[in-house]
């Protein structure tokens, strides 16, 4: 088994309910904007662009009363880098993105986006600025084009077909009988899973939001597409700062910072270098999993 973790399904609690009839993370939160009573605070401003420094200092947050669910999580990511989230199911991660996203509010502590307190920005602005890459991709029922352009409606042909290219989604495209043309049905007939990723990946390269979720996929795929997928997804990151729920430990070994995630508590970051080193919870995982592998075979 190539999974990290067990699949993190409760990142589709948050997101995918709601993606299971649109996509986008644009579309996502319009909806949950529209579900949910959630106010700018009154100095809120929006913001236009973004270099992607995030800061949580000492962020503390409960859905309930009784129970923390995070406790003081603490840590820095620097414009373009990748951080990694991983732990067990229930640690939290899903958590610390939906913060990051402003669906909830922090209880203590803070979140800064480039220095500047989450809370002083519209929710809006934000998420503008924001992209969603989930395993499943949702595609809707019309052509190829009108789904890669989903998240930027103004895009022209060319800017749709240089996305493409950089997903490694327009070699496919092109094979098919009506190109870009083609019209998909919304449960993705006629392409294949690995294929339905690349076009969302191709999404979201068009739509070139400066902050990235991206909910890494479990399902096993072939090789070939995986190396495709790995570089489209190398493209896509590139210069953004890129929050991955990662079940493949070669996605989690090279990102900047890996925070370890445990009942809430962040209990060790650092790299791939720097946690074997510690000998601590990574390590054990790290070893877990290339037992799994050797048993597999
Ligand atoms: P992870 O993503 O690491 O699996 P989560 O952040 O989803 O972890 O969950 C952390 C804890 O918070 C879990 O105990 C989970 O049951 C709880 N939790 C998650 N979402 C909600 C919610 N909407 N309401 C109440 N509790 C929640």
């Amino acid at each position: 088994s190539r999974q990290f973790t067990r699949p993190l399904n409760d990142l589709a609690n948050q997101f995918n309910m709601i993606l299971s009839a649109v996509a986008g993370a644009d579309r996502v939160f319009q909806i949950i904007d529209e579900t949910e009573e959630t106010k700018d605070e009154e100095q809120a401003e929006p913001i236009h662009s973004l270099n992607g420094k995030i800061d949580f200092r000492s962020v503390c947050f409960s859905y309930e009363d009784e129970q923390p669910t995070l406790k003081n999580i603490n840590f820095t990511a620097s414009p373009g880098e990748t951080v990694a989230l991983v732990g067990p199911t229930g640690a939290g991660k899903t958590t610390i993105i939906s913060l990051l996203s402003r669906f909830y509010e922090t209880d203590e502590g803070e979140i800064l986006v480039d220095g500047q307190n989450l809370k002083r920005i519209t929710r809006d602005s934000l998420r503008k600025q924001m992209g969603v890459v989930l395993q499943d991709a949702t595609l809707f029922h019309t052509t190829i084009r009108e789904n890669l352009r989903y998240d930027r409606l103004g895009a022209s042909d060319e800017e749709v077909e240089d996305a493409a290219k950089a997903a490694n989604a327009h070699s496919f495209i092109s094979r098919l009988q009506e190109g870009y043309d083609t019209v998909l049905d919304a449960d993705g007939n006629g392409i294949s899973h690995g294929q339905r990723q690349l076009l969302s990946i191709a999404r979201a390269i068009l739509a070139d939001p400066s902050l990235l979720i991206l909910d890494e996929a479990t399902s096993s795929i072939d090789t070939v597409t995986e190396i495709k997928i790995n570089e489209a997804l190398a493209n896509l990151m590139e210069g953004r700062t890129s929050f991955v729920i990662a079940h493949r430990l070669n996605t989690i070994r090279s990102a900047d910072l890996i925070l370890v995630l445990k009942d809430g508590e962040i209990i060790e970051q650092g790299s791939h270098q720097e946690l074997l080193e510690k000998e601590g919870f990574y390590a054990d995982l790290v070893r877990a999993q290339q037992n799994d592998n050797l048993h597999a075979g």
